[in-house]
């Protein structure tokens, strides 16, 4: 079994997640949502959580979108009491060039404080980059975090390699990250009444994020049981999905829907890949981004996107959505007439709750019993 709890992040993720190695119980962050969500989500997360029991096997840092790494520079900054973590992925500046130029803001400052705090960096690589071998015909490298085993799915090295591109185009303008993905290529706005879940499946078209592209996505497997969680950051679905096609085809319990239900970053083939029924969506809409789909209702234009949760809803029989925030882009499913019509099961963070926590098995996942 692993316990996901999917705190609140934001517009970005935050995922803390543990799991038993026979008598012991291990843990691991992968990213820190957004600053403010560090300060407040996160923080309380590990003031509740006991001192003895505050070291982490790992902590992620997928890529360098504010989203993601705002959250863990806070925790650098201020570690509570006993905080300690064995190792801390995150591909930084150095990874992809000599160390002579300054990224951008929160991904330099996240290094500065790698550096500075000697917190064991990207140790199971040898310190370089976490990325999959240069040579496709190289296996995809698995990391034992005792009990648990992840398989690294994603970046590859292009993918690294188009980030350092981007990183100094942006250095030299000085600008922040553009919303990624091609922009809304459906043209004006349209009214209409009802939503056409069937035609909007059926839209897809693929992210060009240079960011997105370097995401550290991964195959979760308890060795006990063989559970398995993906964790797939903002990750471009081709890379994803030409990582699960090398392995063993058994379907995944749960996985994280890439880029908070983005519309470029869920294909066809990767949910042919996964074989999952079990969706975390991991946002509170964030900006809106996606002008096509606001002229639906208001609240909508924002993430998750109508076209992604058409296409998890409509990929298998009676899927799951399990929301961490409840919004006005993710309470569309609480409605339970367009839940019977389309066959799915939506969840929410129950009142009080600050993010959502389940509880995954071979085949089952539930709601992970409330903490105290
Ligand atoms: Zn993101």
């Amino acid at each position: 079994m692993i316990t996901v709890e999917a705190l609140s992040a934001r517009e970005g993720d935050c995922f803390w997640v543990e799991w038993d190695d026979g008598p012991v119980r291990r843990r691991m962050l992968i990213d820190g949502g957004t600053r403010a969500a560090g300060r407040q989500s996160l923080a309380r997360r590990l003031a509740r959580q006991p001192v003895d029991a505050r070291e982490f096997e790992l902590i992620v840092g997928t890529h360098m979108d504010d989203d993601h790494i705002g959250g863990l520079t806070e925790l650098l900054s201020s570690p509570p009491e006993a905080f300690r973590t064995r190792d801390f992925w995150f591909n930084g500046h150095q990874h992809l060039l000599p160390p002579d130029l300054l990224g951008p803001t929160l991904a330099h400052r996240l290094t500065d404080l790698l550096s500075s705090a000697g917190t064991p960096w990207n140790e199971e690589f040898g310190g370089a980059a976490v990325v999959l071998p240069a040579d496709g015909d190289d296996p995809l490298p698995t990391v034992d975090l005792g009990g648990l085993t992840l398989t690294l799915l994603s970046p590859t090295w292009d993918g690294l390699r188009k980030l350092r591109t981007d990183w100094d185009r942006r250095l030299a303008r000085r600008a922040p990250a553009a919303e990624s993905g091609p922009a809304d290529l459906l043209g004006g706005p349209r009214r209409s009444p009802s939503i056409p879940w069937h035609r909007l499946a059926s839209e897809y078209s693929p992210d060009a994020s240079p960011v997105n592209g370097s995401s550290i996505a991964f195959l979760a497997e308890d060795a006990a049981d063989g559970t398995r969680v993906l964790f797939a950051a903002d990750a471009h679905a081709e890379v994803l999905t030409a990582s699960l096609e090398r392995l063993p085809g058994r379907p995944v319990d749960l996985c994280t829907v890439p880029h908070h239900g983005s519309p470029y970053n869920v294909s066809p083939e990767l949910l042919q890949a996964l074989d999952c029924r079990q969706w975390l969506v991991s946002t509170d809409g964030g900006r809106p981004v996606l002008r096509t789909e606001a002229v639906y209702r208001s609240g909508e234009g924002r993430h998750p996107s109508l076209r992604t949760m058409a296409r998890l809803i409509l990929a298998s029989p009676r899927p799951t959505l399990w929301f961490n925030h409840r919004v006005a882009s993710t309470a569309r499913y609480a409605d339970p007439f367009l839940a019977a019509r389309l066959g799915f099961r939506a969840e929410y963070p129950l009142p009080g709750e600050d993010g959502i926590a389940v509880l995954v098995g071979p085949g089952t996942v539930t709601r992970a019993p409330t903490p105290d």
